[in-house]
């Protein structure tokens, strides 16, 4: 998607803060941080949103997943608990129409979310 913020981190042509990398997926610091980590976690494909997911996107979803495991360990907030959210469509906060988990970490979360 030519004008898609997120896709277009991933084509470098917006400069983030890259926390991580491979052939699928990009993790980058997200520029307004709600936790001392605040990491939003991106598939490389276009994917407007969770609602938008179509058979065969389970393999990056999935994958994913292991990536935020990893960054949380890495980051030494998985032992102290992290919260990995999506925001699906207007009602939930997406404002960016590129799905994305957001990796926070390093703080105490609230429940239920605001
Ligand atoms: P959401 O509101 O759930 O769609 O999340 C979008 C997130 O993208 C927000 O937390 C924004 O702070 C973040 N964001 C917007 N623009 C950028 C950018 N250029 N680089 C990094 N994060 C961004
Ligand atoms: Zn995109």
């Amino acid at each position: 998607m030519r004008d898609c913020l997120f896709c277009r981190i991933v084509r470098k042509e917006v400069p983030a803060s890259v926390a991580f990398e491979d052939e699928t997926v990009l993790a980058f610091c997200d520029i307004h941080p709600q936790a001392p980590l605040h990491l939003l976690l991106i598939p490389k494909k276009h994917i407007r949103s969770v609602d938008a997911l179509e058979a065969g996107d389970g393999a990056v979803v999935g994958h994913l997943f292991e990536v935020a495991r990893d960054l949380a360990r890495a980051h030494g907030v998985a032992a102290g608990g992290y919260r990995l959210v999506t925001n699906t469509n207007e009602g939930a906060g997406q404002s960016v129409w590129h799905m994305h988990f957001h990796l926070l970490g390093g703080r105490p979360f609230g429940w239920p979310p605001g």
